[in-house]
């Protein structure tokens, strides 16, 4: 849910950056009819941002629209710091070198956010090299000859920008990653802390937790416990191993017949139990009574017939917890009472 959340805010936010980069990459276009084969780039870029918008509006993959943005704005940028560098007069052409720079700041930001610490260094390193070989390969030759020194210059601090931009966001990156381990951590902890490790299912401190949540509209609330019926037998006759084979197969059974929305879990040794909201007793009942029969109605592995015994309590308004918890037990103590196999339903 979270992630979903994060994913859904990273769209949004990447839609509104393309569809706010699509009047400025007009607007470029329409006052700058001078700038040649640039000014022949630019329509299919826009033609790109306006794809990227609708795709992004139509909840395309993100992940192949990140890459290709940042593919094509690379490659975009690196041919027309080429185009500056090696066409026209480079005094004049400073102005549009300068701000391919910052773009090419930017993108690097881009990288970081759109893959991790390490991608994020190859290709931000990759972005500097290239920009730092079309530079030398142009003023190289002119600083040897004395010209165009202040553009040098330029030149080298706009690339040590670079650098130190790349060194600080690997930084950040790690850091970034290093928490992102540790949430995922901490979710795994707690998953792992709510699950029964025989059986899988949610354990008692799962099922306490939604009881508490669940509290809060006792009205059409039910409780179901289940105990297995002479496990110590099971246990003494044919081992322990054995034991909770027929514990896990209990679960099984139990979790393939759960209507939709209802809760199973282990509350705890050989009892089960089950959190439901129903519209009326008489569905819960049939519902319970589906659940007996298919544990008692096929043999188990090794020790054939086992049976259940269940009680149910329903929530009243004004009820708690803890009263609804006793009922059932309650409930459950009766169906043991009377022979075991049964489905008992509390008392209001
Ligand atoms: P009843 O029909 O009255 O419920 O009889 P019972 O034998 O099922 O009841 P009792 O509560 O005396 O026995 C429960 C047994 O369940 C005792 C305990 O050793 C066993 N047990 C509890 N947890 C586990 C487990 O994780 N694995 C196995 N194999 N046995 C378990
Ligand atoms: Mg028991
Ligand atoms: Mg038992």
């Amino acid at each position: 849910m979270r992630l979903d959340w994060a994913s859904n805010r990273k769209r949004t936010v990447y839609f509104w950056g393309v569809v706010l980069a699509i009047p400025v990459l007009i607007l470029i276009w329409i006052f700058r009819p001078e700038e040649g084969f640039i000014h022949w780039l630019y329509p299919l870029f826009i033609l790109l941002c306006v794809s990227w918008a609708w795709r992004l509006f139509h909840k395309a993959k993100l992940e192949s629209i990140e890459r290709e943005v940042v593919a094509t704005t690379a490659a975009f940028f690196t041919i027309k710091l080429g185009y500056y560098f090696f066409w026209g007069d480079l005094t004049k052409n400073w102005v549009e070198i300068e701000s391919t720079y910052w773009v090419m700041a930017f993108l690097m930001i881009l990288l970081y956010i759109i893959f991790d610490a390490r991608r994020g260094l190859i290709y931000s390193l990759a972005l500097f090299v290239m920009t730092l070989a079309l530079g030398l390969f142009r003023l190289g030759s002119e600083i040897a000859l004395g010209q165009h020194r202040e553009e040098f210059l330029a030149f080298v601090r706009s690339e040590m920008r670079l650098f130190a931009m790349t060194g600080l966001l690997y930084t950040l990156a790690i850091i970034k990653d290093q928490l992102a381990d540790a949430h995922r951590q901490v979710l795994q902890m707690h998953a792992l802390a709510r699950t029964d490790p025989l059986t899988g299912l949610p354990n008692r401190l799962a099922l306490s937790e939604v009881l508490e949540e669940a509290s809060q509209h006792m009205f059409g609330l039910y409780v179901v416990l289940l105990d297995i019926d002479h496990f110590k037998q099971i246990n003494d006759r044919y081992g322990h191993d054995v034991g909770d084979q027929v514990l896990k197969e209990v679960g099984r059974r139990l979790r393939s017949s759960l209507r939709k929305g209802d809760m199973l879990g282990r509350w705890g040794g050989e009892e089960f139990m089950i959190v439901m909201r129903g519209e009326s007793q008489h569905d819960v009942l049939a519902a319970v009574e589906r659940l007996r029969e298919d544990i008692a109605f096929w043999p188990f592995d090794q020790v054939g017939a086992v049976s259940a015994s269940f009680g149910v309590a329903e929530g009243h308004i004004g009820d708690s917890i803890h009263n609804l918890l006793e009922r059932a037990d309650k409930a459950l103590y009766q169906a043991k009472h009377l022979g075991r196999n049964r489905v008992e339903l509390s008392p209001a």
